[in-house]
């Protein structure tokens, strides 16, 4: 089978192993005491490769897409306040820069509920959300944001092109490497984007992946590990390219690009000169600094063993905070069970009284942590650090420590 594969993006064979985190089951797919006892839960290889021709990172699509949509779980980007948060102030700033009114058009793919576009509403901009989810499209009309329930690929934007959709700005964050075709997608763009329109991709960045080792990051549904590099190529292929970076703290360090057609003519700022210098320091257009990353990986796991071999040995109890995907992969490389994590904690209710994929571990509101007092608690989503350690200061009452096992496994706060 591997021998068949070829890059994403440009065909290449894929000949080199980024890291194999082996069989995983789907980071999102907590299950009900039912499933539990039922025993039926999948699991999938996890594996991810990189072109030693583009150097896109990408992760073997063995997932039938029936088992993604079978997760239970819909996301409504404004759920999370710090998110629409996030939203606004890229509208201010986008809106400010472009000098966007009422003869403007936003469209945004991946629009969700339009916890984005509300924001250009609210300033009598004109929008348009594509949005492939009938039911988080239906929300975004609900809150006056127009949404098309469509997936966006070219002949989505040949379409919007013919009805005279053309647009001055053009949105795609978080969702470049979510898209398994990505050359396929980003080839939507030119058909809708006027000439000298612009266009912003946000995604994590990932040279913070390599050189955080934030391996538990990678999950089934996240297809492609993205670089500036990369992306350059690919927005090239399709005529595009990058005309200005602004580096984001999301997600543990995220990227968002300011794109144009080729013939724009706008300059390229300094800023997007310094991080093709700072991608080309750190070894990203190397075939040997991708292959250095497996040891790293092994080490975060040997560090984490020994320090849950420790913790127990002494009689402390474990438990973690987050159900989210990020801490799946990692609890299920490191093979951890319910033995060494008595619980782990959510503030998310669609997370809470079930059990972690792969591991078992039985997840609980936050309140629990006062009944079951553990001794430490791992912090899966290390991006939330701090907010979370504020949140749960009170573990303090009875001795309780937090820990993070990214780069190595170490008591904190
Ligand atoms: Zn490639």
């Amino acid at each position: 089978m591997s021998a068949q594969l070829q890059c994403r993006f440009c065909q290449t064979p894929l000949a080199h192993t980024f890291v194999d985190l082996g069989l995983q089951p789907l980071a999102n797919s907590n299950l009900t005491r039912a499933q539990l006892d039922a025993g039926t839960e999948q699991r999938f290889p996890l594996h991810a490769r990189v072109c030693h021709e583009c150097f896109l990172v990408q992760v073997d699509d063995d997932v039938p897409a029936e088992a993604i949509f079978d997760q239970d779980y819909a996301y409504f980007s404004s759920f999370s306040p710090s998110w629409v948060a996030h939203a606004k102030r890229y509208a201010d700033a986008m809106a400010e820069r472009l000098n966007l009114g009422p003869e403007s058009l936003v469209v945004e793919i991946a629009s969700n509920d339009g916890y984005l576009l509300q924001h250009f509403v609210a300033m009598d901009v004109p929008v348009l959300g594509v949005e492939p989810a009938a039911n988080t499209a239906e929300a975004a009309r609900a809150r006056g944001v127009p949404t098309e329930v469509a997936f966006f690929n070219e002949e989505t934007a040949v379409t919007l092109a013919a009805r005279g959709v053309r647009a001055d700005l053009m949105a795609a964050n978080n969702v470049l490497a979510h898209t398994p075709d990505i050359s396929g997608f980003v080839a939507g763009f030119r058909h809708v984007l006027k000439d000298e329109g612009v266009l912003t991709f946000e995604f994590p960045h990932l040279l913070n992946l390599i050189e955080l080792v934030q391996f538990d990051t990678i999950y089934h549904e996240h297809y492609s590990y993205l670089s500036l590099l990369t992306v350059e190529r690919v927005l090239q292929a399709n005529g595009l390219r990058v005309f200005d970076v602004e580096l984001l703290p999301t997600h543990g360090g995220s990227l968002r690009l300011f794109c144009c057609h080729v013939g724009s003519g706008r300059g390229e700022t300094e800023a997007l000169q310094a991080l093709r210098a700072r991608e080309a320091a750190a070894g990203l257009d190397r075939i040997e600094t991708y292959l250095d990353f497996t040891p790293q990986v092994e080490a975060v796991r040997e560090s984490f063993r020994g320090f849950l071999q420790r913790a127990k040995s002494e009689g402390k109890r474990i438990a973690a905070y987050g159900a989210a995907a990020k801490g799946n992969t990692f609890l299920n490389y490191c093979g951890t069970t319910a033995d060494d994590i008595i619980a782990a904690f959510d503030a998310n209710p669609v997370k809470q009284d079930r059990f972690l994929p792969g591991s078992h571990v039985p997840t609980y509101a936050p309140e629990k942590t006062r009944e079951l007092r553990p001794d430490y608690i791992l912090i899966l989503p290390w991006n939330l650090k701090d907010e979370i350690m504020g949140q749960l200061a009170y573990v303090a009452d009875w001795g309780g420590r937090f820990v993070v096992a990214s780069p190595r496994t170490e008591v904190v706060g």
